[in-house]
């Protein structure tokens, strides 16, 4: 039985978009988690997203950080020294770390600050969740997704570590909230129809017009930005994870990603269609793990390997 803690952060670099008041709320079948909860199950094929979701047993999303009443940036279910996450000049991810493990995300003190890309960010026992555990000697380490709502810049979308793999490899995994709103929201014409297809069974799905005579333009347009957030959520922690191996670096010429329209949710992007028919904007984008990531998944770190 394999099991992945994961904790949310939300509202870094801006006010978040993942409430309720003042912006959208995630709309559609499940929630934050549906997309990264088809990572572990054995079924094939793959269940609804968001009906069957057979592996909500095993994706723990700690703290209640699903839940949008939950603004705390740190919880006491692991070892936790999170204090911010910004963006200098927009760019530049800085992290900060408290001295002290679950002192509150405003601790006061030195603090651990990195800007790098490759150096370790965190204390080495960050993110530990069986501090209290009777049997085993290694650390266990859940995963840390990080919602940096800035509202400049349209890219990068998300971005996540690969590199180290599993669970008790780096976290750094972010999702830019605000990015994707603001993408989804200038393509096309505001009156254009908002079609959705996402990939089930090995294939693509019929094209649904979102909009409707109860739905308005913007609300369709806020569905497939949530559908689009939770598989950047969905990608960058399956970053994380490794979940396409190093071997495949010369065969997969979108390493470390599937190419677009792929189906799977490390494919590098979704696919976004303005031209044909019907007349209007075709999002298609994929909300499961395809087999080939799920069989990659594994808690355990391998020996560290060196991607630029
Ligand atoms: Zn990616």
């Amino acid at each position: 039985m394999k099991d992945l803690f994961v904790y949310l952060v939300r509202g870094q670099c801006g006010t978040s978009v993942l409430r309720p008041t003042g912006s959208f709320p995630v709309t559609g079948a499940g929630g934050l988690d549906a997309n990264l909860n088809t990572l572990i199950q054995n079924a094939v094929p793959l269940p609804t997203p968001g009906i069957a979701n057979l592996a909500t047993t095993q994706v723990h999303f700690l703290g209640n950080s699903l839940s949008p009443s939950t603004p705390t940036v740190q919880t006491n279910e692991w070892i936790d020294y999170f204090s911010t996450f910004t963006l200098g000049g927009g760019t530049t991810e800085t992290w900060t770390y408290c001295p002290t493990p679950n002192a509150g995300a405003s601790c006061t003190g030195p603090t651990v600050v990195t800007a790098s890309k490759t150096t370790p960010a965190a204390p080495s026992n960050d993110r530990v969740v069986t501090k209290n555990r009777v049997y085993g000697s290694a650390d266990q380490k859940g995963l840390r997704i990080t919602e940096c709502a800035t509202t400049s810049g349209t890219s990068p979308q998300g971005t996540g570590r690969y590199g180290v793999g599993a669970a008790n490899g780096s976290d750094e995994a972010v999702v830019y909230t605000d990015r994707i709103r603001r993408t989804v929201n200038s393509t096309g014409t505001s009156r254009a129809d908002i079609y959705y297809s996402t990939f089930q069974n090995f294939a693509w799905t019929p094209l649904n017009k979102q909009n409707s005579s109860t739905v308005t333009f913007q609300q369709a347009r806020d569905f497939i930005t949530s559908k689009i957030i939770q598989y950047t959520i969905a990608m960058e922690v399956g970053h994380t994870l490794m979940l396409i191996d190093q071997a495949l670096l010369t065969s997969v010429p979108t390493f470390p990603h599937y190419a677009a329209g792929s189906g799977d949710n490390m494919d590098e992007g979704v696919q976004i269609v303005t031209s044909g028919t019907p007349s209007g904007i075709k999002f298609y984008l994929p909300s499961s793990f395809q087999s080939g990531s799920q069989g990659a998944f594994q808690l355990t770190a391998p020996a560290p390997t060196t991607i630029p």
